[in-house]
């Protein structure tokens, strides 16, 4: 296997925009096969035609994270049609900030059920099959906001702190298995994340921001390419990226 890439089976979910969309491009560069999960199913279908016209190998599959036998079939479709899974990336989530005296008690039980249960669900429908594989390799998206707590952020931080801590127990539970972990926490990336921000005044202040320092969803991608491609026996387990202009 070149660089320990190419040829490998990646399934992404939050493929049809943003950091999904960009790393499944840049994976398929590389010769990666891309099996793609979104609930925008045009949007997947779309990229996954692009990747096939370009000559690489992908197969776009109808996901909304929050349901388990949804993300199960996701990544079961992927080894019937491949033979195998090599890598989960468990990329999709949603980041309606506000503060929490709006009480946006909605939005609060969104975030909890795609970015912190989405991420089990993957992680459960992943595990059988990475373990009977003897080999695997489980790549979960935090944040910066995941390390550090901002005014207003508070329940998307607590969803992106649940997600390092599971990833953190993952890794020294699946040891037996070969299963490799891996915690990526992105700072500011231009990408339509904010678009689901219900409070005006918040989505301004944060979209000004991110016009501002934002980087390319590629940074992303390079990150993951970069922590798939090490040796077997090298585990990267936590990336923290920000743009050289965010505090
Ligand atoms: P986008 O809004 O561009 O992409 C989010 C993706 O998540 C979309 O593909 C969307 O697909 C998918 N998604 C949302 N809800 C669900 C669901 N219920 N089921 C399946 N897929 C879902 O944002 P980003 O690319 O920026 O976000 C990707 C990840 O990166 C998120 O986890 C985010 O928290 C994280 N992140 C982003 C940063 C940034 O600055 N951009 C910084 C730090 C972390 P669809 O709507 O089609 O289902």
């Amino acid at each position: 296997m070149e660089n320990n890439i190419k040829n490998k089976v990646v399934v992404i979910t939050g493929a049809s925009s943003g950091l999904g969309e960009a790393t499944a491009k840049h994976l398929s560069n590389l010769g990666v096969t891309v099996v793609l999960g979104a609930r925008r199913t045009n949007r997947i279908e779309k990229l996954a035609k692009e990747i096939q016209a370009s000559g690489g190998k992908a197969l776009a599959i109808a996901t909304d994270v929050t349901q388990r036998d949804q993300v199960k079939n996701l990544v079961d479709t992927a080894v019937e049609k491949f033979g195998r899974v090599d890598v989960l990336l468990n990329n999709a989530g949603i980041m309606p900030l506000s503060p929490i005296d709006r009480l946006n008690v909605d939005e609060w039980d969104k975030m909890i059920d795609v970015n912190i249960k989405g991420v089990l669900n993957g992680i459960a429908a992943v595990l059988p099959h990475m373990k009977s594989q003897k080999s695997g390799h489980i790549i979960n998206t935090a944040s910066v906001a995941g390390h550090k707590i901002f005014s207003g952020s508070t329940v998307y931080s607590a969803t992106k702190f649940a997600v390092r801590a599971l990833s953190e127990g993952l890794r020294m539970e699946v040891k037996p298995y070969n299963i490799r972990t891996t915690i990526v926490s992105p700072g500011a990336v231009k990408t339509e994340l904010l678009e689901h921000i219900s409070e005006s005044d918040v989505q301004q202040a944060n979209k000004d921001y991110v016009e501002e320092v934002g980087i390319s969803p590629d940074s992303f991608a390079r990150v993951i390419a970069f922590a798939i491609s090490q040796p077997e026996d090298m585990d990267i387990n936590e990336i923290i990226f920000r743009p050289t202009a965010q505090e």
